[in-house]
Order: structure tokens, then sequence, then C-alpha cells
């Protein structure tokens, strides 16, 4: 699959499809985080909503399991006045592009404008964005260990919202690096925001081989990785694509990564702590963290919808 075809995702300076963060530049972020910010009440946080996508159909294509990216993409869209169509195909067998293509084919018979597609395969969103008729928009909400673009969004939006400039920043990201699209599209969207530090930090086996290559500092010790940090961003072991034996047990995982409060005391006293969810409660981070002051996880989930409106209106309409 042709995961990093960067010419796929603008067309004559327009954003067509949003596939990766990996070269989307400042401006773009800037011009989506901005126009995010225009669909919450800035003093309640509620979603406003908008008939910008009326008359306009979103097909939801998730070939692996999802609750949040799944809803808050069905919430957007609904928020915009777009009809929503899903398909859950978990349990399906396609994985060939030869069906792809098939199913491609005629969800632009149908007339879809927009297609939000999760798949286990890494590079099917570019895939699909190649085959697809001109006037349809592909937005990848997840693609196998490689990019999760909407969910960078959505945790950029948060971090901004919270600690207002990027420049100054450390930034940490611990748990399961290896098979982490959350950590790559985040990564991309702060190097291109140019925060000051990014730690990472897991097991060795969960560090990718090519970690070296990465604009990170990478460390086994949760320790070295949350001292004096202003944001955490915690990872879920993502155990359906875990070979055997990169972790010794999650007793050990949960004994050196897991986010305590005492843990938690490192960081910077104003850091804020967040997960893209699922959360194993206790294994990952502690309830008393992931429920406490510091925790924004469930803003991002709020925050999450109005990114996700934000890039389909711009996808769809343009910039205005
Ligand atoms: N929900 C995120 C994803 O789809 C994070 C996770 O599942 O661990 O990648």
């Amino acid at each position: 699959m042709p995961v990093n075809d960067f010419t796929t995702q603008l067309k004559n300076d327009n954003l067509q499809h949003l596939l990766t963060l990996q070269n989307l530049s400042l401006p773009w972020i800037e011009r989506i985080l901005d126009h995010a910010s225009g669909f919450l009440d800035p003093i309640t946080h509620r979603i406003l909503k908008r008939p910008t996508l009326q008359n306009k159909i979103v097909f939801n294509l998730f070939f692996e399991p999802s609750t949040r990216t799944r809803t808050t993409f069905e919430i957007a869209a609904k928020h915009l006045w777009a009809d929503v169509i899903n398909f859950n195909i978990e349990a399906s067998s396609q994985s060939k592009g030869e069906t792809i293509r098939d199913m491609v084919a005629n969800l632009s018979a149908m007339h879809g404008d927009l297609i939000v597609i999760r798949h286990r395969e890494n590079g099917m969103p570019h895939f699909i964005a190649q085959h697809v008729s001109p006037s349809v928009h592909v937005i990848n909400a997840g693609d196998g260990a490689h990019q999760h673009p909407t969910q960078g969004l959505l945790d950029l939006y948060t971090i901004r919202h919270f600690k207002k400039e990027f420049r100054g920043l450390r930034v940490a990201i611990v748990g399961d690096i290896l098979h982490s699209r959350v950590a790559r599209s985040l990564i991309d969207g702060l190097t291109t925001l140019g925060v000051k530090e990014i730690h990472v930090a897991g097991p060795k086996g969960l560090m990718p081989s090519d970690i070296g290559g990465w604009p990170v500092n990478a460390h086994t010790e949760l320790s070295e990785a949350i001292d004096g940090v202003d944001v955490i961003v915690m990872l879920r072991i993502q155990q359906e694509r875990m070979e055997t034996g990169l972790i010794d047990s999650m007793e050990s995982y949960r004994d050196s990564y897991c986010l305590t409060e005492a843990r938690l005391k490192l960081a910077n006293p104003d850091v804020i702590v967040m997960h893209p969810g699922p959360i194993n409660r206790e294994v990952e981070i502690t309830s008393a963290v992931a429920d406490g002051a510091q925790s924004v996880i469930l803003k991002q989930v709020t925050f999450g919808i109005a990114v996700r409106m934000a890039i389909m209106d711009i996808l769809v309409n343009g910039v205005k």
C-alpha cells in the first residue's frame, strides 16, 4: 500500500483528503484547529451545529472496532446535517485490494461525498483515495500502526486549548509506541508545530527499531520521560497487534509504566494527562489519575467532535 503518497492529499492547494499528518503543513494544521474552535461554544464547550453538509452523504467504513472515533464521526457529520451511513465490517474477511476496489466503485456510484475509513492495513485509506471518483473525499480514521490524523489533530487541539502555545512545550508519549498510529500522527503534528521536546517511553519490545531516526528522545524508564513535562499522553497496549514476547507480562508492564499519582508528581505541577482511549485502567493509568484533576481525557472526546466537523467541512466546502 502506498503509505506515504503525499501528492494524494492535496489537490490544487486544496485539502482533498485527510490521510496523514506527516506532510500536513503548519498553515493547514492551524486552519483546521481554528475552524474547529468555531464549532464550540467558548464558555460551555457545547457543540454548535451548522448545516454546511446538508444533502451530503458520509460513509463510515470501519473494518476495525471503534467506539469513540466512529461515534464522534457520526455525531460530527449529523451536527453538519449530513446523512450518515454506517458500515461495521469488522467481521468481514475483506482485505484484498480487489475487493476493496469493487466496494469503492460501488460507494462512488452511490454518490457519497465523504468516506471515513478505518482499516487494519497500513495505507488502505491512501489506496481508496487513489481510486474514488474525484468528487469524493477520504478521511483516514486509523490505518494499522500507521496514522490516525483526526486523533492527532484533536490531541493538538486539546494541547493548544490548555497550553495556548506549542513552542516551549515538553511532551511525553508513553506505552506501546511500536503499534501506535496515535503516537505517529501526534509526533508528526507536534514536530510541525515546533514543540521544544518530545519524549517517548516504553519497554524495548514496544519501541520501533528505527526510533533513533524519529524526532524524539526515547527512554525505557518512565521517570526519565515524564520528568518536568507539560503534557503526558498515555497509549493503549494494542493487544490485537501484539506478537507474543514483546513484553514480559501485563504485570511487569504495569509496574514499570502505569501512570500513578506518585509518578505524576515528576511532571510539571500543571501537567495535563491525555489518553486516546479505550483505557486499560490500572494497567496504563490508575483510575485516580485518569479521573483526576489533571486528566483532560474527556475533553479530548468533546474536542474531537469539533475537530472532525472542521475537517469534514473544510474537505467538502473548502476554506472560506
Ligand atoms: N482509539 C485509538 C486508535 O484507534 C487508540 C487505540 O485504540 O489505542 O488508534
